[in-house]
């Protein structure tokens, strides 16, 4: 029993991602009273929601309200409705990636589990993912080709040249890779790292430091693959991988690649970490992998699972709730083998029932208390 108290600065964002969002604080709501902690909610604005009612994304109130706080649960932000704007005042560009420079979320753990009760959702065949998989993408987040400047598109000669550039320093690789062979020791004790070594600078740098970083962590098995073959084997052979670690690019592709395997971005989670506090927690954003899903928006069918999730990663990494997050965690598997099945997932087996957004989450709800 904990009798703490920590502030959440609520993001919720747009497209289903009020609806999944109040099926997560119905999950927080039980873990209040069943883990005797308080939690303070700062609602704010951001994304398409922000825009309509102040014209920014990311407005002045809400990035102070996330200082305030102890973490933020993120919705998903964006949709049809702001993709006319020029790119960098879309939600997405305007919202995201200010958050995560602003609190130097240099992390993202994106948890790829593949329920075994779930292997016929994934269009990976199934005797390639039997009994299923989880595989923890570590991603570098505030460096490489998204941020490296110049980045811009200048005319030489006559015609447009479009310019990025990738840069990463020893250090930044160094934290990444520290947080990725820590994440490999709770978990089966392997790490794969990607790169491309043998075209890229970037590369050849990042392969050095994770190999200097590994003998810190003998425990650890360490191995390389490059970026390319990394794509094909992930999906050849996902039940052999553990923690796999990336740069910004190549794991924003790959993760996204594991997402769609496990059959459902409803039901994966996501948290970007900054540094540590030095107690082992962190500061960090915890939302779903997916985005705000328009297809589905405003008709009660969302999974609330990855939401629900986020929860559950938040407590872990940002409150040190370990024995609730691994409730919440239970609770969804409880939930799933127990037929519930959100539209994204259901495939008509039997013992299986389609349920709604509300519906999904009050079983999980139940199986918490
Ligand atoms: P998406 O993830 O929103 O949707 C892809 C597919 O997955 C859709 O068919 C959708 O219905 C389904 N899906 C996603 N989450 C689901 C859930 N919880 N339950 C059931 N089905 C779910 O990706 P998209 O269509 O490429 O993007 C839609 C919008 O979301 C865009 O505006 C994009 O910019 C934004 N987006 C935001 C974030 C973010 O805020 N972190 C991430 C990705 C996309």
């Amino acid at each position: 029993m904990s009798n703490a108290s920590y502030k959440i600065a609520v993001l919720t964002g747009d497209g289903i991602a009020p609806e999944v969002m109040a099926e997560a604080r119905k999950v927080l709501d039980i873990i209040e009273k069943k883990f005797d902690t308080t939690f303070n909610y700062d609602e704010q604005l951001v994304g398409g929601a922000a825009i309509d009612a102040t014209g920014q994304a990311l407005p002045a109130e809400t990035l102070a309200a996330c200082e305030k706080a102890d973490a933020i649960l993120f919705g998903s932000v964006g949709g049809p409705k702001w993709e006319s704007l020029p790119p960098a005042e879309q939600p997405e560009r305007a919202a995201l990636l200010p958050l995560r420079k602003h609190f130097g979320l240099f992390a993202n753990l994106r948890p790829s589990i593949c329920f075994p009760s779930l292997t016929q959702a994934s269009p990976v065949k199934e005797d390639r993912i039997e009994g299923g998989f989880d595989v923890l993408c570590v991603r570098e987040l505030t460096g490489g080709l998204y941020f490296g400047e110049p980045k811009e598109i200048r005319t030489e000669d006559g015609e447009q040249v479009a310019i990025d550039t990738m840069v990463y320093k020893a250090s930044e690789i160094e934290r990444i890779a520290r947080i990725a062979f820590k994440a490999a020791q709770g978990r089966d004790g392997r790490l794969t790292s990607i790169d491309k070594a043998n075209v890229l600078q970037n590369g050849v740098l990042w392969r050095q430091v994770v190999e200097q970083v590994a003998k810190d962590f003998p425990d650890v098995k360490l191995d390389h693959l490059y970026v390319d073959n990394a794509a094909m084997q992930l999906v050849a052979r996902p039940k052999t991988f553990d923690v796999v670690l990336a740069e910004n690019l190549f794991g924003d592709i790959l993760s996204d690649e594991m997402a769609m395997i496990t059959g459902s971005l409803g039901m994966l989670s996501s948290a970007s970490l900054g540094e540590s506090k030095g107690d082992g927690l962190y500061f960090g954003m915890f939302e779903p992998s997916g985005g705000t899903a328009p297809d589905i928006a405003g008709q009660g069918i969302a999974n609330p699972v990855a939401q629900i999730l986020s929860v559950a990663m938040m407590l872990r990494f940002s409150f040190g709730m370990n024995e609730a997050a691994d409730a919440i965690d239970a609770a969804v598997k409880a939930t799933i083998d127990a037929g519930y099945r959100t539209g994204d997932i259901y495939s008509g087996d039997e013992g299986t029932q389609k349920v709604g957004t509300v519906e999904m989450g009050d079983a999980i709800c139940s199986q918490l208390s």
